[in-house]
């Protein structure tokens, strides 16, 4: 947990950074990462979707065992491969407790990704964000590093808020909170919809037209004219 250094300090006493390989899948430019310990060889992967064998070849390839399926959020083009990576590996699901419904299946593990919650894979770890706004239980994966943001933050983009469950004033104060990570901290989005495929928190802040809005009228109102993601 993150208490000791008190709100506004989402990287105090964050485990060591997991290693990450970040791979384009489907139609829709969605990314999954895989999050592996180089020491154990223990290994988590985000989003699971689309092409889950390619994920297991490159897993294969560097020779680690998933163990965990973390979850962004529950949209389709995030889960869809959940069911099929899960039965081919035996991994457990980290899930935010408001989505948690839309992944459970009998013979499955969840876990809850609770804001704050330190999540090991092997001897390394993420810690568990909880940035609503695009879906009720939206979640970013913070490791040493780097944060891997799903549909909260995208390369010069935001996600949208208008879906069920969307709540643009939760978008901005998810928005804000990630700002407050270290600048150099690197951004892996859901999507590959930037002009880079990741970014850092800095870059973001500096020309990211969302988060250079001054005030919640404003980014609400930009948030409200363009229906992207
Ligand atoms: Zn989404």
């Amino acid at each position: 947990m993150t208490t000791a250094a008190g709100a506004g300090d989402d990287t105090a006493g964050l485990p060591p950074a997991p290693e990450v390989v970040q791979i384009e899948v489907g139609l829709l430019q969605n990314f999954c990462e895989i999050l592996w310990c180089p020491e154990t060889r223990a290994a988590a992967v985000v989003d699971p979707a689309w092409e889950v064998d390619r994920l297991l070849r490159e897993a294969e390839r560097l020779e680690l065992k998933i163990e965990l399926a973390l979850i962004t959020h529950t949209h389709n083009d995030h889960i869809e491969g959940v069911d099929e990576l899960c039965a081919k590996t035996g991994a457990a699901v980290v899930v935010n407790p408001r989505e948690a419904a839309r992944v459970s299946a009998p013979g499955r593990t969840l876990t809850d990704a609770v804001d704050g919650r330190d999540i090991a894979i092997g001897r390394r770890g993420v810690r568990a964000l909880e940035t609503r706004g695009h879906t009720v239980g939206g979640t970013c994966y913070l490791a040493d590093g780097y944060v891997v943001t799903g549909d909260v933050l995208f390369v010069g983009g935001c996600g949208r808020t208008d879906f069920q469950g969307g709540d643009t004033a939760a978008m901005w104060q998810s928005l804000q909170r990630l700002m407050r990570l270290p600048e150099e901290t690197r951004v892996y989005p859901g999507h590959n919809y930037g002009e880079t495929a990741t970014s850092t928190i800095g870059h973001e802040t500096r020309t990211n037209r969302f988060l250079r809005c001054a005030t919640f009228d404003e980014f609400r109102a930009l948030r409200e004219q363009k229906r992207k993601a």
